[in-house]
């Protein structure tokens, strides 16, 4: 248990199997991690990686006859959720811990004027008044940077644009002040510069609220300016956390240095650039032997000790700093341009 109270939430070898009629599908597979009081906590990885599956693990959203969950602990405040009520799970989520989705439009209810949808959350959570519900929703609305609050209170999901859509399912998510919000790809629909408005706002709220940010994306440009620390997650597995600043630019995981090169760029010519990762991830049910990342890996030694031998997560630099590459030293010296040197000659 941890006794850090800086520490919200600490996820112990979280492990969520889906039972399919091919077999079993390890969506998460040993993970761990904490995220600590007023800080954005990311988690990033392409699709399948498990990302998603492991913020929806630790909210009780899967389906039981579906999904397996089964961890050391998913302790929020020191309280083992694992071992709690439905009940209590359900007081947790919405209150204390509460989510923005990718997609505003399937999470919010059509019939309902914005101004209802967020009084709800205040009227199931804190027993507030209709009259203390609508007055709240208005403020938050104005919190979150949408015009003319008192009169959109009363209007209708369709009739607001994509990015405010989501700055409602922002305040939304923050009617009853939670500690820590989990935004699920929250701008991945939105244009370029809308998007960039609504991080603004996310970090903002955070600083205003007083609350973590766990933010799950595929896409780590997102996360570049607004994380403190990182998880990379690939096959269902952390390969490297650390720092904001020790992923981005102490790089010692492969499949990191790929994400990174795969970010738009500018060459010399003034065009984007971008060095995809060759391959896609693979299927679950046949995870890779050895390094799951190895038959993409421009560096893997095989055959030999990557296509053999499951790399643990260890220890590579800082107080924190892990990456589970059995050659993470070796990275130190590599970089973008050397992993687009390594492409050119594969
Ligand atoms: Fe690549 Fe081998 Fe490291 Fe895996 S262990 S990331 S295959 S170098």
């Amino acid at each position: 248990m941890p006794t850090d109270d800086r520490v919200l939430l600490s996820v112990r070898d979280l492990h969520t199997t889906f039972k399919t009629d091919d077999g079993d599908v390890k969506a998460v597979d040993g993970v761990s991690f904490d995220v600590h009081r007023g800080e954005v906590f990311a988690i990033v990885g392409e699709s399948g990686s498990g990302k998603s599956v492991t913020s929806m693990s630790i909210l009780g959203l899967l389906p039981p006859d579906t999904a397996d969950i089964q961890a050391e602990g998913i302790l929020w405040k020191g309280e083992n959720l694992l071992e709690g009520s439905a009940g209590r799970l359900r007081e947790v989520r919405g209150k204390e811990i509460a989510m923005i989705f990718q997609d505003p439009l399937s999470a919010l209810n059509p019939v309902h004027t914005v101004g209802k949808q967020i009084g709800e959350m205040m009227r199931i959570h804190e027993g507030a008044s209709r009259k203390q519900a609508k007055a709240r929703a208005i403020e938050l609305l104005k919190l979150v940077g949408i015009p003319q609050a008192d009169r959109r209170v009363d209007m209708h999901p369709h009739e607001f644009s994509g990015g405010m859509r989501q700055r409602v399912m922002i305040a939304m998510a923050i009617a009853c002040n939670p500690d820590l919000l989990i935004a699920d790809e929250p701008t991945t629909a939105l244009d370029v510069t809308v998007q960039a408005q609504v991080l603004e706002v996310l970090l903002s709220i955070k600083d205003e609220i007083d609350s973590a940010i766990m933010l799950i994306t595929h896409d780590l440009g997102v996360v570049a300016g607004l994380a403190d620390r990182v998880m990379v997650m690939y096959a269902g597995r952390a390969v490297e956390l650390g720092t904001a600043d020790e992923v981005f630019y102490e790089t010692r995981h492969p499949y990191t240095l790929g994400l990174l090169a795969s970010l738009p760029r500018l060459d010399d010519s003034g065009r984007e650039k971008l060095i995809p990762i060759k391959g896609s991830p693979p299927s679950l049910l046949r995870r890779p032997s050895g390094c799951s990342f190895h038959p993409r890996c421009p560096f893997a030694r095989v055959p030999g000790i990557c296509n053999e031998t499951e790399p643990p997560l260890h220890l590579v630099g800082g107080m924190a700093h892990v990456s589970a590459c059995h050659f993470a030293e070796d990275m130190k010296n590599v970089g973008v341009a050397e992993l687009r040197e390594e492409e050119t000659l594969a």
